[in-house]
C-alpha cells in the first residue's frame, strides 16, 4: 500500500477519476495547493485520448499569435457561433461556461507554457476560427504527447501525488447529500477511497455498442480514433448529476484504413491539414465534393454512398497528394508512409478514371479552370503537367466517430449539477466528461483547453472544499 492509500483520515486527499489531460491539469492545481492527489486509471498506460491530440490547443490573446494578437477578441463569438441553434437552450448556463472558458484560455496557455515549460510557440487557425489560435511546439512530438507527458512527470516526482493504473472506478458513493468517494476494481479486489472527487474519465466516442449505439444509433459500428472503452457518465447521472447534449457527436471525415489491419475499428487519424493543403478524395476514381468544406459536411459526403463494410461500417475512399504537399508536409507524410497507412505511387495504380479527374483538378489548382465542386484553395499542389506515370501519395480513409460533444452538465466552477442545477456536494467534472460548452460542434482545439480550464478550476475547487471541510 502507498503512503497515501494508508492515510485514513478523508479530508487530507482528493480523488481524481482519469489520467487525461483534464485529470491531469486538477491533479496538478491540487498539489499545488499541498493537497494530495489520488489519481485512478483504468488502463494500463496514463494519456487517456489527450495524449493522441494532434492538432494543439486554444488560447487568446497569447504571445505567440501573429499579428496584433491584441484584436483576437472574437473567440467568445466564433465558440457561440459553433455551438448552433442550440444555444437556444439554456442559453445563460452554455454563455457563462464558453465566457469561463475562452476568458480563461490565455491564461491556460501561459500555465503550461511559462510554469510547466511546454513549447507552444507555433500558432494555427483551424477551421471555425476567425483567427489563428491553436498552438503547438515547433518540435516533432505532437502537442497532446508533449502537454501529458510533461505534467505527468512533474506529478510523477512529486511525493503529493499517487497514481494507480489499471484501477476501475465502479461507483461514486454519496452520505445524504455529499459525495464521500469512490469504489472501484483494482487487481481483482474491491476497494474503497474517502474523499471529494473530480471525474476526468472523458468522452464516449469509444463505447460504440453502448452509449453511443443508445444515444445515436445511426452511428452505432462505426469506427472510432478513440480509445475503445465504455463511458462513465453513468456512474454520476447515479447520483444525480444531469445529461446535456449527449446527441451531438463528432464524425471525423478522414482516418485512415490500414491495409494490414483493415477491419480494425480503432483508426489513426488523417491529419486535417492533409486536404487544408491540397489533398483531394476519390470514391471509384471520381471527386465527389470540395475538399474544403466542414467535417460534418465532408462526412455526409461520404456516407451518402454504400458502405464497403459493416463491421466496423467504413467506406472506400482515397486521400491523394501530390509532392507538392509532401514537401510542406514531410513529417506527417514520413509518418503515416512508415506506418503502411500511405503509400507512394503513380497515377497509373489509381486507373484511368483516377488520372482524368486528378488531369481536372490539376487544372482547376493551375487557375486555368474554375474547379466544379467549388474549390477555390489549392495550398501546396503543384502537379500540372499530370500522366500515368506522375508521383502520388495514397491513402485509404473512411469516416470515424472522434469526439462527444455531450456529458454531465457542470457550472463555470466545474460543480456537477443535479436536475435542479443544484451542484452535488464533493463532486466536480472537467474535459469530454462534461456537456454543454460545444453544444452542436467543437472546435478544433477547444476540447484540450477545456481540460486545463475545468481541470484546474475543479482542483481550486476541492481545495476550497476541503478548507471549509477541515475547520
Ligand atoms: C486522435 C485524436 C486527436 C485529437 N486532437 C485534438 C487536438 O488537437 N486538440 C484538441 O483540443 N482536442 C483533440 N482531440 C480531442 C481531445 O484529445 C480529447 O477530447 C481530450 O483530450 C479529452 O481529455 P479528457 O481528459 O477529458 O479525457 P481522456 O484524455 O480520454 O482521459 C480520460 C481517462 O479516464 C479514464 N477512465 C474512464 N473511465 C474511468 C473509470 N470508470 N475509472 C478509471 N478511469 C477511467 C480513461 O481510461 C482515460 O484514460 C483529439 C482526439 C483524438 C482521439
Amino acid at each position: 500500500m502507498s503512503k497515501l492509500a494508508t492515510q485514513s483520515t478523508a479530508h487530507r486527499q482528493a480523488i481524481v477519476v482519469g489520467s487525461g489531460l483534464a485529470g491531469l491539469s486538477a491533479a496538478s492545481q491540487l498539489i499545488s495547493h499541498g493537497v494530495a492527489v489520488h489519481l485512478l486509471e483504468r488502463s494500463v498506460k496514463p494519456g487517456g485520448n489527450s495524449i493522441k491530440a494532434s492538432s494543439g490547443i486554444n488560447g487568446a490573446p497569447t504571445k505567440y499569435q501573429p499579428g496584433t494578437p491584441l484584436f483576437d477578441t472574437r473567440f467568445y463569438e466564433d465558440t457561440i457561433k459553433s455551438v448552433g441553434g442550440v444555444i437556444s437552450t439554456a442559453r445563460k448556463e452554455r454563455e457563462d461556461l464558453i465566457s469561463t472558458l475562452t476568458n480563461s484560455s490565455s491564461d491556460a496557455i501561459s500555465w503550461l507554457v511559462d510554469e510547466k515549460w511546454i513549447d507552444l510557440s507555433v500558432v494555427v487557425q483551424l477551421g471555425g476560427h476567425s483567427f489563428p489560435r491553436t498552438h503547438r511546439g515547433a518540435g516533432k512530438t505532437p502537442p497532446g504527447a508533449s502537454i501529458v507527458t510533461t505534467l505527468l512527470k512533474s506529478l510523477k516526482e512529486h511525493p503529493l501525488f499517487y497514481l494507480e493504473t489499471s484501477c476501475l472506478v465502479t461507483s461514486v458513493l454519496k452520505s445524504g447529500d455529499e459525495v464521500t468517494g469512490v469504489e472501484y476494481d483494482c487487481e481483482g479486489q474491491t476497494k474503497l477511497l474517502h474523499g471529494p472527487v473530480i471525474f476526468a474519465s472523458g468522452g464516449f466516442g469509444g463505447d460504440a455498442e453502448g452509449m453511443l449505439a443508445q444515444y445515436r444509433p445511426d452511428l452505432a459500428g462505426f469506427p472510432s480514433t478513440n480509445d475503445p472503452r465504455p463511458g462513465s457518465q453513468n456512474l454520476l447521472t447515479d447520483v444525480g448529476a444531469q445529461l446535456r447534449d449527449m446527441e451531438f457527436v463528432q464524425v471525423h471525415p478522414t482516418s485512415f484504413v490500414d491495409p494490414k489491419d483493415a477491419r480494425n475499428p480503432v483508426k489513426f487519424l488523417a491529419a486535417e491539414l492533409l486536404r487544408g493543403e491540397g489533398g483531394l478524395l476519390l470514391h471509384d476514381g471520381k471527386r465527389f465534393i470540395n475538399e474544403m468544406e466542414t467535417r460534418k459536411n465532408v462526412t455526409e459526403a461520404i456516407t451518402r454512398f454504400p458502405a464497403t463494410d459493416s463491421s466496423p461500417r467504413q467506406w472506400d475512399i482515397q486521400l491523394v497528394l501530390d509532392e507538392g504537399i509532401y514537401e510542406k508536409a514531410t513529417s506527417h507524410i514520413d509518418f503515416y508512409v512508415w506506418k503502411g497507412l500511405m503509400h507512394k505511387t503513380t497515377i497509373e495504380e489509381l486507373g484511368p478514371t483516377a488520372l482524368s479527374t486528378i488531369q481536372e483538378y490539376a487544372k482547376a489548382a493551375a487557375g486555368h479552370v474554375p474547379d466544379p465542386l467549388g474549390r477555390n484553395y489549392f495550398a501546396q499542389w503543384k502537379l500540372s503537367d499530370v500522366s500515368s506515370e506522375s508521383v502520388v501519395y495514397v491513402g485509404k480513409i473512411t469516416p470515424a466517430v472522434h469526439f462527444t460533444m455531450g456529458g454531465v452538465v457542470i457550472s463555470p466552477r466545474g460543480e456537477v449539477l443535479d436536475a435542479n442545477n443544484r451542484p452535488i456536494k464533493g463532486l466536480w467534472a472537467a474535459g469530454e466528461v462534461s456537456g454543454g460548452i460545444h453544444g452542436e460542434n467543437r472546435l478544433g482545439g477547444s476540447s484540450l483547453l477545456e481540460c486545463v480550464v475545468f481541470g484546474r478550476i475543479s482542483g481550486d475547487q476541492a481545495f476550497d472544499y476541503l478548507k471549509e471541510v477541515k475547520q
